[in-house]
């Protein structure tokens, strides 16, 4: 049996402030936790250290949005993975497709970053998904192998046991137009049969979590098909109400 994950991805938002009051609405109800659940929030870097210590003790645990794929030295703006583990972070976002097309990362840079939370002690997030064009022109399940396939060859199958996938089509992030539970299952379990061809344990351990304009009414339908376990929330996930229905939702 896999166990569920639901993370929130809060982007660039927030405040000192905002980020206090969204916390302390949280820990009421997460502080011990949600029967076969676990909870990550991902805050910008600034305010890890804030998150850490206000959900110090709670079964809240604390996720990164990105790493550096070097381990340390001379590069300017960069946050490393043993800085993140040095904030009690344990999860790491890798292959946001707002970084991969933002920042143009690649395949490659992905597998790197993914390998570097890992030395790190983290556990990656591997995020994948296809574009719109890519999925109008029948062509989402090879972009979706090819991204999981670099992974596996530079990494090592064996290396998703000690990851999470989020399934996310560029296409439903932040549009308010998820995937349907049918459409999302169908991708979740194709994800699954890419990890088998290379080793079917595996496959079948590895958490995939959907993500996309996931919100408090649809999660329920969403976690509820056999592929799926959990999502991983933007913009729902700034709200505390909606954030813990989406939790209650597994
Ligand atoms: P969304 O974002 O829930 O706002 O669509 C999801 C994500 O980008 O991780």
């Amino acid at each position: 049996m896999r166990r569920a994950l639901v993370a929130g991805n809060w982007k660039m938002n927030g405040s000192q402030a905002s980020i206090k009051s969204l916390v302390s609405d949280l820990l009421p109800v997460l502080a011990n936790g949600i029967n076969g659940v676990d909870v990550v929030v991902c805050p910008p870097y600034p305010y890890l250290g804030q998150v850490a210590e206000a959900a110090f003790g709670s079964e809240i645990v604390l996720g990164a949005q990105d790493l550096s794929e070097e381990a340390s030295g001379a590069f300017t703006g960069e946050v490393s993975g043993s800085m993140l583990s040095d904030f009690r972070v344990r999860f790491v976002l890798v292959g946001h497709s707002e970084r991969r097309v933002r920042c143009g990362e690649s395949d490659e840079l992905v597998a790197k970053k993914f390998a570097a939370a890992q030395a790190a002690g983290l556990i990656p997030v591997l995020c994948v998904g296809e574009s719109l064009d890519h999925r109008q022109s029948g062509h989402a399940e090879d972009v979706v192998a090819t991204q999981m396939t670099a992974i596996i060859e530079q990494c090592g199958v064996k290396a998703l046991e000690d990851a999470v996938i989020a399934y996310e089509p560029v296409w439903a992030i932040g549009t308010g137009q998820a995937a349907s539970a049918e459409d999302a299952q169908l991708m979740h379990a194709f994800i699954r049969q890419v990890v088998a061809q290379f080793d079917a344990g595996v496959a079948s351990g590895v958490q995939i979590l959907y993500g996309g304009s996931v919100n408090a009414d649809n999660a329920e339908a969403l976690f509820a098909c056999e592929d799926i376990d959990g999502g991983l929330v933007g913009g729902a996930s700034l709200n505390a109400k909606d954030f813990i229905r989406i939790c209650q939702s597994v």
